[in-house]
């Protein structure tokens, strides 16, 4: 991808102060969605990691994921698994609590969504604190799933989530905050 794209990229990205709480700069990436070139380059961009491997599944997380991971199937000839947060799935699932800065979460998946040997890729909108994308990556790993590599649109550098998710597989992001 050109340095042009990825630059265009970065600066359609709308920094939100403050949101959804005090202390926190939101990147609010609906501008990129909006926009169908970028739209498009970015899915390019992200998806570029995994050319000529065989995809079996993208595993997207609620719920930005879900629209960069579906397109990222697509592009990959790949199907499509949400991951969601407790209580939304309406079939049989396997869940993974984990701790935010403040308080706790819980991810689910169906329990039939992926099976062993399937080759995966996770898909998300961002990479802060890793808490999520590590917890996803632990239902990918319980289902006996084979992890390709973890894809974000951008990375939050300085939250270091990259480190927790080191030791999974590859992880690989088109834009460096
Ligand atoms: P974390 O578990 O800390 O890596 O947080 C990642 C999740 O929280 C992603 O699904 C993001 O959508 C969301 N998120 C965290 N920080 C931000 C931020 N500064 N701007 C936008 N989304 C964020």
């Amino acid at each position: 991808m050109s340095p042009e794209s990825l630059e265009r990229l970065r600066s359609t990205i709308r920094d939100v102060p403050d949101f959804p709480q005090p202390g926190i700069l939101f990147k609010d990436i609906t501008p990129v969605l909006a926009d169908p070139e970028l739209l498009n380059e970015a899915i390019e961009g992200m998806t570029e990691a995994f050319a000529g491997q065989k995809v079996d599944k993208v595993v997207g997380i609620d719920a930005r994921g879900f629209i960069f991971g579906a397109l990222i199937a697509q592009r990959l000839g790949a199907g499509f698994i949400p991951v969601r947060k407790k209580g939304k799935l309406p079939w049989q699932t396997r869940g993974v609590d984990y701790s935010l800065e403040y308080g706790k979460n819980s991810v689910e998946m169906h329990v039939d969504a992926l099976a062993p040997r399937e080759k995966v890729v996770l898909a998300d909108d961002l990479l802060a604190t890793g808490g999520t994308a590590g917890a996803a990556l632990q239902l990918i790993q319980e289902s006996g799933a084979d992890l390709l590599g973890s894809v974000f649109f951008i990375e939050l550098a300085f939250l270091n989530g990259r480190e927790k998710l080191a030791e999974t597989g590859p992880v690989h992001a088109l834009l460096t905050f």
